[in-house]
Order: C-alpha cells, then structure tokens, then sequence
C-alpha cells in the first residue's frame, strides 16, 4: 500500500518493528510484551520482526516461543554479524508501510511510537528520537561524541542530527532506498541521514537496561566512530595532502637557509642531530598516513570481496502474517 500525504491522517497503516537481538533472553520476552501493547493502540495491522545477531544464549528460543502470540518473524544470523548488518536485514524482512527501529533491552520506550506514528500522520518521513540524557553520562561518552559530531559536520556534506540512534520510524519510501544502497559496510546513522526525506527528531531519555550490560565497549565505539568517519568523509585523506604540504614547504624554506648559510657564509654545518630528528620526523608523519591510506584501501577491498553483509540461518514466521521476502 502506498499512502499519499493527504490520507496519512486516516490511514490505518501496516506498521512493522523490527528489533536487532544480541543475547537479549532475559529482555526479549517483555520488550516484545511492550512493544504489542503499543501497537495495538496504533494500528489493527502490524507485525514484529526480530533479528536474532547470533545470540549465545537462548534468546532464539524464547522468541521462537512467541512467534504466534506477538505476531514475530524471527530472523536467525548464522553468526553475530554486528547490530549495524542486523538492522540491515530487519528492513530487508519489514513489510510494513512504515518501519520502526527499537533496542531488545527495553531501553527504548515503546509509548513513544505513538508520538512517532503522529509525526508520520503529519507528513513526515523520518522521526528519529534523540537522547536527552548526555549528561549523565561518562565523560568518556560525552567527549567522544561531541569530537565525533564535530568531525562529521566538519567533513561531510550530509548532516547527521546529533545523540540521534537506531530507535527511529521510517517511512516504506525510506526503508526502500535504505535497502537499495550497495555498500556493505554500512554506518547506519551515516545512512539515515545520506538518504535524506522529509525527517523530525523528538525527545526521549533512555530507559535502564532490563538485564545485561552493553554489548558495545569503549573499544567498539571507538571502532565505529572510526567507520563512520572512513566511510563518510575523506578528511584523514586531506588531512595526509595538507600535513604533506605544510612539511614540504618547511623542508624546503630549511634547505634555503642551509645553502645560503653555506654559499655565503661558510659556516661548518654539524648538523648530525638535526638530520636525524627530521628523518624519523618525516618517516614517522609518513607512515601514519600510509596507515590511513591502508584503512581506505581495507574499506575498498572489503566492497570489493562482495560478500553479503549477513548470512541467515533461519526464518521462522508467523501463519498469520504474510511477509513476501520469505518466499
Ligand atoms: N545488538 C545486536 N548485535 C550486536 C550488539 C548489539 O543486534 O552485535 C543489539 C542489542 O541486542 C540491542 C541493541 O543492539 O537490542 C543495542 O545494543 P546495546 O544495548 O548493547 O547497546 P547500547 O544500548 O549501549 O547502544
Ligand atoms: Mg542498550
């Protein structure tokens, strides 16, 4: 069904959830639980769709369980492929008219689909949610965001909305064209952004994890800020031309002293220690931006390979709900 903005305010639109679970069997079960409260009030037709990231615990299980009373599909991973590849095939198992995007944990509070639904109803495309708890957190977070942020604005042309994550609704139109790009190194809230339409951001403050901890340690943010920033903008690039530069004309504004010095001059140039110091200088300025060519040239190879970005093991669907990807 393709819904015009003019009908947005009557429709009763299909509305499919989709949520990406990682060792999530302590939570599953009554995220599920919450999110069906919700979408009861929203809509007669919905579905869920739960992608299990090759969990280590019994999270398949507990959702397989439930397939019937909460309308799931549940999408098994043949390994853990990483939440960004999760989302990926969530989207790709979506049948809705509109897709929205929440955590297993039930850190993301399913009453705030209602809001989202309205912003739709309005003629919006996107309607992500953005955290209003930044400050709470640990400075550790909190700077690496905001250099993250700065970063990104300052070196690519789409602008990515701030403290704005994966817990998002989107429109059929967005979920096509998300589905339809190539790229297999996907950083979603790069992408979310890159498509572009008609979005709104709204509050929301992140609820505790039910059970668990965090699957993404500082050592993995850091990894994908650095996805993100690699695969968004080609600043480290210009920043290897621009050093390259800067050193260049030092080097040379250096070598003119030095020939003037000795043509004119004749001074005795001891100058051992100077040479050292710059060669392991310019070597060391060298290799780092060898490493940051080897980073692109890595993202280059891993397009190139053309594998699929995750590999599913099992669909278990629903009788009731008919989802023509699982054909
Ligand atoms: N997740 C996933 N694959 C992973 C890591 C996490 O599908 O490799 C899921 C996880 O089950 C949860 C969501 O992504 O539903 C967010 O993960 P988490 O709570 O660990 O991250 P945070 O809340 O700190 O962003
Ligand atoms: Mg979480």
């Amino acid at each position: 069904m393709t819904t015009l903005d003019t009908t947005r305010q009557t429709v009763q639109p299909h509305i499919t959830v989709m949520v990406p679970a990682y060792n999530e069997a302590k939570n599953i079960a009554k995220t599920l639980d919450n999110i069906a409260r919700v979408l009861q009030q929203m809509s007669p037709h919905w579905n869920i769709v739960v992608v299990d990231d090759g969990s280590r615990d019994q999270t398949a299980h507990v959702v397989q369980a439930l397939v019937e009373t909460y309308r799931v599909t549940l999408v098994r991973f043949s390994r853990n492929f990483g939440k960004e590849n999760a989302i990926c095939a969530g989207l790709n198992y979506a049948s809705g008219d509109m897709v929205i995007c929440m955590d297993a944990d039930g850190q993301h509070a399913s009453e705030l689909m209602l809001t989202m639904l309205e912003k739709w109803r309005e003629g919006y495309e996107m309607v992500y949610a953005v955290r209003q708890d930044r400050a709470q957190e640990s400075s550790f977070k909190l700077w690496g965001s905001r250099a993250f942020y700065r970063m990104m604005s300052a070196s690519t042309h789409v602008s990515i909305p701030r403290d704005a994550g994966d817990f998002r609704l989107m429109d059929r139109k967005v979920v096509d064209a998300l589905c339809a790009l190539p790229e297999r190194n996907r950083f979603m809230k790069g992408i979310y952004a890159w498509v572009g339409y008609k979005s709104i951001g709204i509050p929301y403050t992140p609820l505790p994890r039910l059970h668990g901890e965090s699957a993404y340690s500082k050592l993995k943010l850091i990894a994908l800020a650095w996805t993100g920033i690699t695969s968004f903008s080609v600043l480290p690039l210009r920043l290897a031309s621009f050093t390259g530069v800067i050193l260049a004309l030092l080097a040379f504004t250096y070598g003119t002293i030095v020939i003037i010095d000795t043509l004119f001059f004749h001074e005795s140039i001891p100058g051992w220690p100077t040479v050292v110091a710059s060669m392991m200088f310019f070597a060391g300025v060298q290799l780092l931006f060898i490493g940051v060519l080897g980073e692109y040239l890595a993202r280059v190879y891993d397009e190139v390979k053309g594998r699929p970005p995750y590999i599913v093991s099992d669909v278990v669907a629903p009788q009731s709900v008919f989802t023509d990807k699982d054909k």
